[in-house]
């Protein structure tokens, strides 16, 4: 049986928000804290389906289908259950598991995410061909929309790249919807902001997992929509801009 990765938020195998997490990060010197992550209690085994992203990390180049792109700093990819008509997940090579790993010494590599995030967006809008994305603007593509999820499924933090037309056969539930239409999709200016404080960044698991299973409504006109089939049906005919 396929389940998708998304379904699964609420098997989070990771410790990121773990109180023993906590203690490491409290006992190193300050100047450590700045670039090492604590090491997660419980890092998934390999062959797990949420370490399915780190292939690309290792060997870029033996996924000319999926990767748009790489560099020494981060790989480009395609999503694979793709939730609108473009959507890319940017990853960093360095191994960090996901956002509540980052320290200040990140500071700079969240903000290249971000501009990457935002070059790739406008290019794809405006259908340059110098990068395969694959797709191009749906009508209803208004806006590309860059965030983290919270509490991420899959280990490697990746930034969502994603077109606001939510055109997809792979975008299937509730949770799906509201991890990119609700407080749960993170903008990195949040995490940016954060960092630059010197503020670690952790996410409560009860709250933001309330966010996805919380009702559904149009991003466009907030309309409430109590099932799937409606969502799908109203966010195609909408005509809020
Ligand atoms: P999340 O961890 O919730 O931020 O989202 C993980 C994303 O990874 C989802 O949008 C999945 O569709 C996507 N995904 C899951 N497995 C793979 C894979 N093997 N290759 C590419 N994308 C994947």
């Amino acid at each position: 049986m396929t389940v998708s990765a998304l379904d699964k938020l609420q098997i989070d195998e990771s410790s990121e928000n773990s109180d023993d997490e906590g203690i490491v990060l409290l006992a190193k010197k300050p100047k450590m804290a700045e670039t090492i992550a604590p090491v997660p209690k419980a890092l998934p085994s390999v062959g797990h389906w949420s370490t399915g992203l780190l292939a690309y990390l290792k060997d870029p180049s033996s996924y000319p289908d999926s990767v748009i792109m790489h560099n020494e700093e981060f790989v480009v990819i395609k999503d694979k259950y793709p939730k609108s008509t473009l959507h890319l997940l940017i990853m960093p090579r360095q191994s960090i598991q996901n956002p509540s790993q980052l320290l200040k010494g990140h500071l700079d590599l969240v903000i290249n995410m971000e501009k990457l995030a935002s070059t790739l967006a406008a290019q794809w809008m405006a259908r340059d061909t110098t990068i395969n994305f694959g797709s191009v603007p749906d009508p209803k593509s208004s806006q590309v929309l860059i965030g983290f999820h919270a509490i991420p499924s899959m280990s490697q933090l990746h930034l969502h790249v994603i077109s606001n037309d939510f055109n997809s056969p792979s975008l299937k539930s509730k949770k799906h919807w509201n991890s990119f239409n609700s407080p749960f999709f993170i903008p990195p200016s949040h995490i940016i902001q954060k960092l630059q404080k010197g503020e670690s960044i952790t996410f409560d698991k009860g709250i933001y997992e309330a966010y996805v299973d919380g009702p559904m409504k149009c991003h466009r006109c907030g309309t409430p929509l109590s099932n799937m089939p409606s969502l799908k049906n109203h966010i195609a005919t909408c005509s809020a801009k």
